[in-house]
């Protein structure tokens, strides 16, 4: 396949029949009273792991299926209904492609085949109190000892930490530039590793996002991925199309509901779907998200083509910017058709609203997406 085209294939066309159905029949039901508790969806991640779903985007040496844009699909369909249950895949994919671009053969064996079952859970901490988009200026210091690292420092936002078997750690192990950083696998139950209270989100409530805290745990040799600070940016763009899926699928789910309100609701004697500039909004959104759609699409296809690192750098930034704009605009037009409807918890599309809103800040903020498609522009050294 050229890398300038995707088409889905027949096993791709049968996932997203079975996750839409699966979608509805099973998801949809429980998607408001995970927003609304803010509890981790147990059910939701078994289901998902009896599906088989994780292991869409792994090498198949390694348990997988091999296909990224089989799992934008599959994060796309799930988006659609219930933003949280996608943050499920995500947040297992995210620590699956630092490992596959940094990690030895010896840590791809220990823990890739097990992320691709579900029978182990991952997070992934780089944000730090003072430096979240700046990377580079980390405070958390592994030091070498004789028989590995010792970490200390803190953390801010990982998500899934209380969950995760382990938690991938960016922390400074020379003095620098980024080349100083590296990734440190921190095993769950770890001397001196501490999770902290979950954050009280506005969206992505379903998945908890914690604060750590490493006090000398010491961190065996096996444990530092080789790749450092670069394999962190490979991971990066590995998985900005997924959260560009998601955000495809959070536009998706925001028309599916806009459209099913204005055909059911009246004002000045007609239906409010009859009224030309409500009609106009509509075509826009579904513009709109059609346009980040194949974006998302051509980006994963680039991943699995195993395209040029600028190139996919480059196209993975649009899809991951184009898509979660997209997804704001389009998720508060919705909210707008809605009325006062939209701003009551009764109707779920507010959910919609402020989950969407998170997606033009993780994984890089839509700023930082700018600067690199524009320093790939301009020839520029991807630093700022
Ligand atoms: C729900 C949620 C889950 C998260 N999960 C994780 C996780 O699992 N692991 C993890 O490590 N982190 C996680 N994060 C943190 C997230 O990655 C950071 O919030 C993000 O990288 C931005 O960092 P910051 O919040 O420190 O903002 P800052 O970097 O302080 O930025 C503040 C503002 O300045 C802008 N800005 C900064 N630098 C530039 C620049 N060079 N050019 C233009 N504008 C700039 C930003 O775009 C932003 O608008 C999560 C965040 C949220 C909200």
């Amino acid at each position: 396949m050229s890398l300038n085209q995707y088409a889905l294939n027949e096993d791709q066309r049968q996932i997203q029949d079975l996750i839409r159905r699966v979608a509805r029949e099973k998801v949809a039901p429980r998607a408001d009273e995970i927003d609304r508790t803010a509890e981790y969806p147990h059910d939701m991640f078994e289901m998902l792991k009896q599906l088989g779903l994780f292991a869409l985007p792994f090498p198949e040496q390694y348990g997988g299926a091999g296909s990224m844009l089989s799992a934008c699909l599959a994060i796309e369909e799930f988006g659609r209904i219930c933003y949280n249950t996608a943050y499920l895949l995500l947040v297992q994919w995210v620590p699956f492609g630092a490992i596959l671009h940094g990690g030895t053969e010896d840590q791809k064996q220990r823990l890739l085949p097990g992320l691709a079952s579900g029978d182990l859970r991952g997070a992934f901490s780089t944000t730090e109190a003072q430096s979240g988009s700046d990377v580079s200026s980390i405070k958390s210091r592994a030091e070498k000892v004789a028989d590995g690292y010792l970490l200390n420092g803190s953390k801010i936002w990982c998500t899934n930490s209380d969950i995760a078997d382990f938690i991938l750690v960016a922390a400074r192990y020379r003095e620098g530039d980024t080349d100083g950083i590296s990734l440190f696998i921190v095993e769950k139950g770890s001397k001196g590793l501490e999770v902290g209270p979950k954050e009280d989100k506005m969206g992505a409530r379903g998945v908890p996002s914690c604060p750590l805290f490493f006090d000398n745990v010491l961190i065996p040799e096996k444990n530092k991925l080789g790749g450092g600070f670069k394999s962190v940016m490979q991971a990066f763009n590995a998985s900005r199309p997924l959260i560009g899926a998601r955000a495809v699928g959070l536009s998706q789910g925001a028309l599916d509901h806009a459209i099913e309100f204005v055909k059911n609701r009246s004002a000045f004697g007609q239906q409010v779907s009859d009224f030309q500039g409500v009609r106009w909004m509509l075509a826009d959104m579904a513009m709109q998200t059609e346009a980040a759609r194949h974006l998302v699409y051509r980006a994963a296809s680039l991943v699995d083509a195993n395209a040029p690192a600028t190139e996919l750098a480059q196209v993975a930034a649009m899809a991951k910017c184009v898509a979660t704009d997209t997804a704001m605009k389009v998720a508060t037009d919705a909210v707008q058709l809605f009325g006062a409807a939209g701003i009551s918890s009764e109707y779920p599309i507010n959910r919609y609203f402020r989950d969407a809103k998170v997606l033009q800040i993780i994984e890089g903020t839509n700023q930082i997406q700018r600067n690199i498609i524009s320093n790939g522009l301009l020839g520029r050294p991807p630093k700022k």
